[in-house]
Protein backbone atom coordinates (compact mmCIF):
# COMPACT_ATOMS: atom_id res chain seq x y z
CA UNK A 1 0.00 0.00 0.00
CA UNK A 2 1.16 3.16 -1.41
CA UNK A 3 0.52 6.51 0.59
CA UNK A 4 -0.24 7.93 -2.94
CA UNK A 5 -3.26 4.91 -2.61
CA UNK A 6 -5.34 7.05 -0.49
CA UNK A 7 -8.89 7.55 -1.36
CA UNK A 8 -8.53 11.24 -1.02
CA UNK A 9 -6.08 11.06 -3.89
CA UNK A 10 -8.14 9.28 -6.08
CA UNK A 11 -11.64 10.35 -5.95
CA UNK A 12 -13.42 13.45 -5.54
CA UNK A 13 -15.88 12.85 -3.01
CA UNK A 14 -13.46 10.99 -1.05
CA UNK A 15 -10.99 14.55 -1.63
CA UNK A 16 -14.39 16.18 -0.31
CA UNK A 17 -14.70 14.18 2.58
CA UNK A 18 -11.16 14.00 3.48
CA UNK A 19 -10.52 18.52 3.30
CA UNK A 20 -13.95 18.66 5.42
CA UNK A 21 -12.47 16.52 7.96
CA UNK A 22 -9.04 18.48 7.90
CA UNK A 23 -11.09 21.87 7.95
CA UNK A 24 -14.47 20.99 10.11
CA UNK A 25 -13.28 18.76 12.78
CA UNK A 26 -16.57 20.23 14.54
CA UNK A 27 -18.91 19.76 11.78
CA UNK A 28 -19.22 22.74 8.43
CA UNK A 29 -19.43 26.27 9.03
CA UNK A 30 -21.57 28.00 6.41
CA UNK A 31 -18.75 31.04 4.84
CA UNK A 32 -21.62 33.17 3.54
CA UNK A 33 -23.28 33.84 7.92
CA UNK A 34 -21.80 31.83 9.89
CA UNK A 35 -24.10 29.38 10.94
CA UNK A 36 -22.37 26.29 12.41
CA UNK A 37 -25.67 24.91 13.75
CA UNK A 38 -25.30 21.22 11.84
CA UNK A 39 -29.23 20.89 12.25
CA UNK A 40 -29.31 23.80 9.87
CA UNK A 41 -26.76 22.88 7.10
CA UNK A 42 -28.19 19.77 4.70
CA UNK A 43 -25.96 18.36 2.36
CA UNK A 44 -27.51 18.18 -1.23
CA UNK A 45 -27.50 15.26 -2.92
CA UNK A 46 -28.49 14.08 -6.62
CA UNK A 47 -26.97 12.47 -9.56
CA UNK A 48 -26.35 16.16 -11.05
CA UNK A 49 -25.14 17.93 -7.61
CA UNK A 50 -21.45 18.27 -7.08
CA UNK A 51 -19.95 16.26 -4.11
CA UNK A 52 -20.03 17.87 -0.73
CA UNK A 53 -22.45 20.59 -1.79
CA UNK A 54 -24.24 22.37 1.51
CA UNK A 55 -27.09 24.25 1.80
CA UNK A 56 -27.31 26.55 4.79
CA UNK A 57 -31.17 26.85 5.95
CA UNK A 58 -30.12 30.09 8.29
CA UNK A 59 -29.27 32.36 5.09
CA UNK A 60 -30.31 29.61 2.32
CA UNK A 61 -27.33 30.05 0.28
CA UNK A 62 -25.64 27.00 -1.12
CA UNK A 63 -21.19 25.90 -0.10
CA UNK A 64 -19.11 23.26 -0.60
CA UNK A 65 -15.67 23.25 1.86
CA UNK A 66 -13.88 24.90 -1.00
CA UNK A 67 -15.48 27.89 -0.64
CA UNK A 68 -12.95 30.96 1.19
CA UNK A 69 -9.76 28.72 0.65
CA UNK A 70 -7.23 29.13 -2.38
CA UNK A 71 -8.85 26.20 -3.93
CA UNK A 72 -12.29 28.34 -4.70
CA UNK A 73 -13.46 28.43 -7.99
CA UNK A 74 -10.48 26.54 -9.23
CA UNK A 75 -11.56 24.30 -12.06
CA UNK A 76 -8.85 21.53 -11.06
CA UNK A 77 -10.19 18.01 -9.02
CA UNK A 78 -9.40 18.42 -5.53
CA UNK A 79 -8.27 15.40 -5.29
CA UNK A 80 -5.13 17.02 -7.74
CA UNK A 81 -5.00 19.86 -5.20
CA UNK A 82 -4.49 17.53 -2.55
CA UNK A 83 -1.86 15.52 -4.33
CA UNK A 84 -0.32 18.50 -5.25
CA UNK A 85 0.04 20.07 -1.58
CA UNK A 86 1.05 15.92 -0.45
CA UNK A 87 4.27 16.16 -3.18
CA UNK A 88 5.48 19.50 -2.13
CA UNK A 89 5.22 18.78 1.68
CA UNK A 90 7.28 15.73 1.02
CA UNK A 91 9.51 16.89 -1.06
CA UNK A 92 12.39 18.35 1.48
CA UNK A 93 13.84 20.75 -1.72
CA UNK A 94 10.35 21.52 -3.27
CA UNK A 95 8.69 20.77 -6.09
CA UNK A 96 9.08 22.34 -9.22
CA UNK A 97 5.78 23.51 -11.86
CA UNK A 98 7.79 21.49 -14.15
CA UNK A 99 7.48 18.30 -12.19
CA UNK A 100 3.78 19.01 -10.98
CA UNK A 101 3.56 19.15 -14.42
CA UNK A 102 4.47 16.23 -15.59
CA UNK A 103 2.80 14.02 -12.53
CA UNK A 104 -0.46 15.42 -12.81
CA UNK A 105 -1.12 15.68 -15.93
CA UNK A 106 -2.05 19.14 -15.77
CA UNK A 107 -0.27 21.84 -18.00
CA UNK A 108 2.70 23.83 -17.27
CA UNK A 109 0.59 26.94 -15.95
CA UNK A 110 -1.99 24.91 -14.27
CA UNK A 111 0.61 23.50 -12.37
CA UNK A 112 2.42 26.62 -11.60
CA UNK A 113 -0.98 28.23 -10.27
CA UNK A 114 -1.56 25.53 -8.48
CA UNK A 115 2.25 25.72 -7.08
CA UNK A 116 1.82 29.12 -6.05
CA UNK A 117 -1.45 28.98 -4.64
CA UNK A 118 0.22 25.97 -2.28
CA UNK A 119 2.82 27.88 -0.95
CA UNK A 120 -0.14 31.03 -0.08
CA UNK A 121 -1.87 28.25 1.71
CA UNK A 122 2.11 27.67 3.90
CA UNK A 123 2.51 30.74 4.40
CA UNK A 124 2.12 32.16 8.51
CA UNK A 125 0.98 35.65 8.84
CA UNK A 126 1.29 37.19 12.09
CA UNK A 127 4.03 35.37 14.06
CA UNK A 128 4.68 35.96 17.61
CA UNK A 129 8.14 36.92 19.11
CA UNK A 130 10.53 34.21 19.00
CA UNK A 131 13.36 33.05 21.40
CA UNK A 132 13.64 34.15 24.98
CA UNK A 133 15.42 33.24 27.52
CA UNK A 134 17.59 29.58 27.12
CA UNK A 135 16.05 29.67 23.27
CA UNK A 136 19.08 31.38 21.37
CA UNK A 137 18.07 32.87 18.00
CA UNK A 138 20.76 33.17 14.86
CA UNK A 139 20.40 35.81 12.73
CA UNK A 140 22.17 35.96 9.13
CA UNK A 141 21.75 36.80 5.74
CA UNK A 142 22.57 35.28 2.34
CA UNK A 143 22.18 35.51 -1.43
CA UNK A 144 19.97 33.25 -3.49
CA UNK A 145 19.72 33.52 -7.38
CA UNK A 146 21.15 31.96 -10.51
CA UNK A 147 25.09 31.83 -10.03
CA UNK A 148 26.31 33.92 -13.27
CA UNK A 149 28.95 31.26 -14.13
CA UNK A 150 26.35 28.46 -14.61
CA UNK A 151 24.22 31.06 -17.27
CA UNK A 152 25.31 30.47 -21.15
CA UNK A 153 28.23 33.47 -21.85
CA UNK A 154 25.79 35.25 -23.75
CA UNK A 155 23.90 35.58 -20.99
CA UNK A 156 26.03 36.50 -18.53
CA UNK A 157 26.05 39.72 -16.92
CA UNK A 158 29.73 40.54 -15.75
CA UNK A 159 28.30 42.94 -12.59
CA UNK A 160 26.91 40.55 -11.46
CA UNK A 161 29.38 38.72 -9.13
CA UNK A 162 28.93 38.29 -5.34
CA UNK A 163 25.63 39.29 -4.60
CA UNK A 164 24.93 41.56 -7.50
CA UNK A 165 21.96 40.67 -9.07
CA UNK A 166 21.07 37.64 -6.51
CA UNK A 167 18.32 38.20 -3.99
CA UNK A 168 19.11 38.86 -0.59
CA UNK A 169 17.50 36.83 2.17
CA UNK A 170 17.20 37.63 5.76
CA UNK A 171 16.54 34.79 8.36
CA UNK A 172 16.12 34.10 12.02
CA UNK A 173 16.22 30.96 13.68
CA UNK A 174 15.45 29.74 16.80
CA UNK A 175 17.72 26.91 17.83
CA UNK A 176 15.44 23.20 18.17
CA UNK A 177 12.19 26.05 17.14
CA UNK A 178 11.69 27.42 14.41
CA UNK A 179 13.22 30.05 11.00
CA UNK A 180 11.40 33.06 9.34
CA UNK A 181 12.90 34.37 6.56
CA UNK A 182 11.99 37.90 4.48
CA UNK A 183 13.56 39.18 1.42
CA UNK A 184 15.47 42.57 1.62
CA UNK A 185 16.92 44.92 -0.51
CA UNK A 186 19.96 45.22 1.92
CA UNK A 187 20.36 44.86 5.70
CA UNK A 188 21.82 47.65 7.86
CA UNK A 189 22.21 48.43 11.55
CA UNK A 190 18.91 50.20 11.33
CA UNK A 191 16.77 47.60 9.89
CA UNK A 192 18.24 45.06 11.84
CA UNK A 193 17.54 47.09 15.16
CA UNK A 194 13.78 46.98 13.67
CA UNK A 195 13.42 43.40 12.83
CA UNK A 196 14.85 42.55 15.62
CA UNK A 197 13.27 44.20 18.52
CA UNK A 198 9.99 42.89 16.66
CA UNK A 199 10.50 39.54 16.29
CA UNK A 200 12.81 38.40 18.92
CA UNK A 201 11.23 38.39 22.68
CA UNK A 202 13.43 40.80 25.00
CA UNK A 203 16.34 38.03 26.62
CA UNK A 204 16.69 36.15 24.06
CA UNK A 205 20.74 35.66 22.66
CA UNK A 206 21.31 36.62 19.67
CA UNK A 207 24.11 34.59 17.31
CA UNK A 208 25.41 35.99 14.51
CA UNK A 209 28.68 36.40 12.36
CA UNK A 210 31.40 39.71 12.79
CA UNK A 211 29.78 40.99 9.40
CA UNK A 212 29.52 45.04 10.42
CA UNK A 213 25.66 45.44 10.56
CA UNK A 214 25.61 42.74 13.50
CA UNK A 215 28.34 44.83 15.73
CA UNK A 216 25.21 47.04 17.80
CA UNK A 217 23.05 43.98 18.18
CA UNK A 218 24.73 44.32 21.63
CA UNK A 219 22.59 47.44 22.71
CA UNK A 220 18.84 45.41 22.95
CA UNK A 221 20.12 41.41 22.97
CA UNK A 222 22.33 39.25 24.53
CA UNK A 223 24.84 38.99 21.66
CA UNK A 224 27.49 36.56 21.40
CA UNK A 225 29.45 36.44 17.11
CA UNK A 226 32.03 34.04 15.64
CA UNK A 227 34.39 35.58 13.48
CA UNK A 228 34.32 33.56 10.18
CA UNK A 229 36.69 35.68 8.68
CA UNK A 230 39.60 34.50 10.80
CA UNK A 231 38.41 30.99 10.58
CA UNK A 232 36.88 30.65 14.07
CA UNK A 233 33.42 28.98 13.07
CA UNK A 234 32.35 27.58 16.69
CA UNK A 235 33.37 29.09 20.41
CA UNK A 236 31.08 27.66 23.26
CA UNK A 237 27.72 28.46 22.82
CA UNK A 238 28.61 31.04 19.81
CA UNK A 239 28.09 29.74 15.65
CA UNK A 240 25.55 29.88 13.32
CA UNK A 241 25.36 26.35 12.54
CA UNK A 242 22.03 25.82 12.21
CA UNK A 243 20.87 28.90 10.12
CA UNK A 244 23.63 27.84 7.92
CA UNK A 245 22.17 24.62 7.67
CA UNK A 246 18.71 26.03 6.55
CA UNK A 247 20.36 28.63 4.18
CA UNK A 248 22.15 25.21 2.31
CA UNK A 249 18.82 23.36 2.03
CA UNK A 250 16.92 26.91 0.57
CA UNK A 251 19.84 27.56 -1.84
CA UNK A 252 19.70 23.50 -3.04
CA UNK A 253 16.00 24.38 -3.57
CA UNK A 254 16.13 26.99 -5.37
CA UNK A 255 19.16 26.47 -7.76
CA UNK A 256 18.25 22.92 -7.64
CA UNK A 257 14.44 22.68 -8.07
CA UNK A 258 13.43 25.81 -8.96
CA UNK A 259 16.39 27.15 -11.08
CA UNK A 260 15.72 30.29 -11.08
CA UNK A 261 13.33 32.45 -8.62
CA UNK A 262 11.91 35.70 -9.35
CA UNK A 263 12.35 38.39 -7.19
CA UNK A 264 8.62 39.03 -6.82
CA UNK A 265 7.63 35.22 -6.19
CA UNK A 266 10.80 34.65 -3.77
CA UNK A 267 8.45 35.93 -0.74
CA UNK A 268 6.08 33.09 -1.59
CA UNK A 269 9.50 30.55 -2.02
CA UNK A 270 10.68 31.50 1.61
CA UNK A 271 7.34 30.65 2.93
CA UNK A 272 7.42 27.27 1.58
CA UNK A 273 10.89 26.95 2.77
CA UNK A 274 10.16 28.10 6.07
CA UNK A 275 6.84 26.10 6.35
CA UNK A 276 8.95 22.88 5.94
CA UNK A 277 11.20 23.89 8.47
CA UNK A 278 9.06 24.57 11.09
CA UNK A 279 6.69 21.38 10.31
CA UNK A 280 10.04 19.26 9.97
CA UNK A 281 10.63 15.54 10.37
CA UNK A 282 12.83 16.15 13.64
CA UNK A 283 9.85 17.74 15.27
CA UNK A 284 8.07 14.78 15.02
CA UNK A 285 6.09 16.01 12.16
CA UNK A 286 5.71 12.88 9.27
CA UNK A 287 4.58 14.13 5.62
CA UNK A 288 0.55 13.63 6.00
CA UNK A 289 1.07 15.94 9.19
CA UNK A 290 2.85 18.27 6.92
CA UNK A 291 0.40 17.99 4.01
CA UNK A 292 -2.79 18.78 6.81
CA UNK A 293 -1.30 21.55 8.37
CA UNK A 294 -0.69 23.23 4.93
CA UNK A 295 -4.32 22.21 3.58
CA UNK A 296 -5.56 23.63 7.39
CA UNK A 297 -3.50 27.15 5.85
CA UNK A 298 -5.69 27.22 2.62
CA UNK A 299 -8.69 28.62 4.80
CA UNK A 300 -8.84 32.61 5.12
CA UNK A 301 -6.48 33.37 2.65
CA UNK A 302 -9.44 34.87 0.28
CA UNK A 303 -12.28 36.22 1.32
CA UNK A 304 -14.70 33.93 3.57
CA UNK A 305 -17.61 35.91 3.78
CA UNK A 306 -19.32 36.05 0.25
CA UNK A 307 -22.21 38.03 -0.71
CA UNK A 308 -22.54 36.35 -4.05
CA UNK A 309 -24.29 33.16 -3.51
CA UNK A 310 -23.64 31.89 -6.93
CA UNK A 311 -19.67 31.57 -5.71
CA UNK A 312 -20.15 28.15 -4.85
CA UNK A 313 -17.03 26.13 -4.76
ZN1 LIG B 1 -25.49 30.53 5.90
Amino acid sequence: MSLLNRPYFLSEPAAIAYLEGVLWPEGPTCPHCGNADSAKIGTLKGASTRPGLKKCYACRKQFTVKVGTVYESSHIPLHKWLQATFLMCASKKGMSAHQLHRILEVTYKTAWFMAHRIREAMAEHKLPPMGGEGKPVEADETYVGGKERNKHRSKRDPKNIGGVGKAMVFSLVERGGRVRSRHMPSVNTSNLRQILTAQLKSGTAVMTDDAGQYRHVGRDFSHQSVNHGIGEYVRGDAHTNTIEGYFSILKRGVTGTYHHVSQQHLKRYLAEFDFRYNERAGLGVNDSDRADKALAGIVGKRLTYRDSSTAVG
